[in-house]
């Protein structure tokens, strides 16, 4: 799908509008009004034994419903900052504990909007002035009670149903699992790196990226890929090929790493996720064919025991001097991983990864839990057990106690 022309609408105060043409694959153009949104929290506050629940007059549907505590996020806010942040203006509670159940798109046919799910704990009350909305009340009820108003469409609230799937599903995995933390099935996660760990507004990759900053050619890129892809040059030949073109048009680090600053940087809670797995115990390796440098830049005193990326070496002109392709790009994944497994001592099924395109799917296959984050393809999505929607790294927390 190909965006042909875009048309801004409207701003307001939460949303924006705007109004797309865009290119299916079959060639065919059609128009795509978008409400762009930044985003929200929607938060499970669970105390003694209930959980709370605001009742509210909605006027966009004319009706009062009965909704789990939520909110929008501010530009660049964390999302845990605004679950408690929201709980505190609609409860006047502050959770000491929050464990991230999920993401959902609330409206994806039309809209952008992306909900971080929070279950929220040990609720003391906050001090923090709540907001004065009129005609908003807290109701607290018992969970198999809100089960039965929701099986009942009494809740009829998208984000809210979602959130008591969410809570009913972690509620059953902490009941089947009291030793859950002692005896956990997963010990090695490995991660891609481009459009996993590492984003870019538009899906680029440091190699395109780096293309683009040296004036290359971008569509020798792409035959480049499909010779690849076709047998006619192995992969080291298409990273001197790439990394040549560089050299002779004289990339120094100093700019490569401005590129990389300017046009990539981590997935949202990338650096939260990747530091909290690590406290947790698990053995951890980047598999990517991204370039070292990417990391170095975006990720520095980064906690991976394993790193396999391409690497380059510089001079002390700051000018490239070597390079050296990984074996461990596209089918090699699968060697990757298993060379993680041995080193870490353990099996295959015992291991997670952790990618976003059709490069991962051999270590996704091989992987006893296998993960797509943010799928650039279906067939990504088709080899992974666990699909987490672009900006919904954290779920791994839940995945991985
Ligand atoms: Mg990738």
């Amino acid at each position: 799908m190909q965006r042909v022309s875009s048309r801004h609408i409207y701003t307001g105060r939460v949303i924006d509008l705007r109004s797309d043409i865009v290119r299916a694959d079959s060639g065919r153009e059609h128009v795509a009004d978008v409400v762009g949104h930044p985003g929200g929290v929607v938060v499970v506050a669970e105390d003694q034994g209930e959980l709370l629940f605001v009742r509210q007059y909605r006027y966009a549907v004319g009706a009062e419903l009965l909704e789990l505590v939520a909110g929008t996020l501010e530009p660049g806010e964390d999302p845990e900052l605004a679950a408690n942040r929201e709980l505190e203006e609609e409860a006047g509670f502050h959770a000491a504990r929050l464990t991230y159940l999920g993401a959902v798109h609330s409206a994806p046919g039309f809209c952008a909007e992306l909900l971080h799910l929070y279950l929220a704990a040990d609720l003391t009350p906050s001090r923090r002035p709540q907001d004065d909305d009129e005609g908003v009340t807290l109701v607290r009820i018992a969970p198999a009670e809100a089960l039965r108003l929701a099986a009942s469409g009494r809740i009829r609230d998208a984000k809210t149903l979602a959130g008591l799937l969410l809570y009913q599903e972690h509620r059953r995995a902490a009941a089947r699992g009291p030793g859950a933390g002692t005896d956990r099935p997963v010990d090695v996660v490995a991660f891609d790196v481009d459009g996993t760990l590492v984003a870019h507004p538009h899906g680029k990759v440091v190699w395109q990226i780096l293309m683009e900053r040296f004036g290359c050619d971008t569509s020798v890129s792409r035959e480049r890929f499909a010779a690849f892809r076709a047998g006619r040059i192995t992969y080291p030949q298409w990273v001197d090929l790439d990394v040549g073109e560089w050299v002779k048009r004289g990339a120094t680090r100093d700019a490569m790493v401005e590129a990389i600053a300017t046009h990539l940087a981590l997935s949202p809670g990338a650096r939260e996720v990747v530091q909290e797995l690590k406290a947790r115990g698990y053995h951890l390796a980047v598999i990517s064919g991204t370039l070292d440098v990417v990391l170095d830049v975006l990720f520095p005193g980064h906690p991976f025991d394993h790193l396999f990326t391409n690497r380059l070496v510089f001079g002390a002109d700051s000018r490239i001097a070597s390079w050296q392709a990984t074996p461990y790009d596209m089918d090699g994944k699968e060697a990757g991983l298993r060379a993680v497994a041995a080193d870490a001592g353990t099996t295959l099924d015992r291991c997670a990864f952790v990618g976003d395109h059709v490069n991962d799917i051999s270590a996704l296959r091989l992987a006893g839990l296998p993960i797509a984050y943010d799928p650039k393809h279906e067939s990504v999505a088709a080899a992974a057990r666990v699909v987490l929607p672009a900006g919904g790294l954290r779920g791994l927390l839940a995945l991985l106690p």
